[in-house]
């Protein structure tokens, strides 16, 4: 499996973030991730890539337990936080350079990593800009830069088309089709057209709860 999670459960003082969670998703599958506000979906991408501490149960990605080795199990994983923090005063290239240099990539392999993920994300014309000066929908391009960097084989996206607008939705869900061939793909969302068009399947999470998984054909044929 490329991410197994078992049982887990987030509790922040009296309230339960995620109450038992479990799903797998198999190499390759791009999954949706579905659910209100407040449902429970940042938190479990959190802990499954190591931001956050599970009060209990399991996550595994790339067959490497989160808690027990978080390193591993981060080299894997590409990720998309809902609130990015980018470097504002930073320049494109430079940015995905330093994001790069904290993968370990450096030298010539760095170098041809980056123009690759500058021309893969449709950043050419913003290259030599600050990220501060850049629209929101090239903002969320660079921070899917990022998250490609390293070549990971799972992308975890949190939140990834939410405030852009149309054109831009488009754009940001071509390049994870394109980014996401022969990766295991966990997107989340509160839209169900965003599932509509990208997924295999779809994870459905509210309170803290899965309450639906099923691939996007048994879900239209349940109505
Ligand atoms: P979603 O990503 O689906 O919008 P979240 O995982 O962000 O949901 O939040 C799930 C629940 O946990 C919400 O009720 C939220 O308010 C709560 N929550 C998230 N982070 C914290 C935190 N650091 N402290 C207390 N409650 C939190
Ligand atoms: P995200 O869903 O990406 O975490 P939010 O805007 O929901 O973004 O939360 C921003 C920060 O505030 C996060 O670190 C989150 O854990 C924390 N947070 C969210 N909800 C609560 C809450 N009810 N109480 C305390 N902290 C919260």
């Amino acid at each position: 499996m490329s991410i197994q999670v078992t049982n887990l459960t987030k509790v922040y003082g009296a309230q339960r973030a995620i109450d038992g969670i479990s799903f797998t998703l198999r190499p390759g599958e791009i999954v949706g991730f579905l659910g209100p506000n407040g449902a429970g979906k940042s938190t479990t991408m959190k802990i499954l890539t190591g931001y956050l501490k599970a009060s209990s149960g399991s996550a595994q990605v790339a067959d490497f337990d989160v808690a027990e080795q978080p390193m591993p199990a981060r080299r894997s994983i590409g990720y998309l936080p809902e609130h990015n923090p980018l470097y504002l005063d930073m320049y494109v290239r430079e940015f995905l350079q330093f994001s790069g240099k904290l993968y370990g990539l450096s030298g010539d392999s760095l170098k041809s990593r980056v123009d690759e993920m500058v021309r893969m994300c449709g950043l050419e014309s913003e290259k030599h800009k600050k990220i501060g000066q850049l629209s929101k929908g090239y903002r969320q391009r660079v921070g899917l830069a990022q998250s490609f960097l390293h070549d990971p084989s799972v992308l975890i996206l949190d939140e990834p088309t939410t405030g852009l607008d149309p054109n831009q939705i488009l754009e940001i869900r071509d390049l994870i089709r394109t980014a996401g061939k022969n990766k295991t793909v966990l997107f989340s969302t509160h839209i169900m057209q965003e599932v509509e068009a990208l997924c295999d399947r779809v994870i459905i999470i509210n309170k803290g709860k899965v309450v639906s998984d099923s691939s996007l054909q048994t879900l239209r044929e349940s109505g």
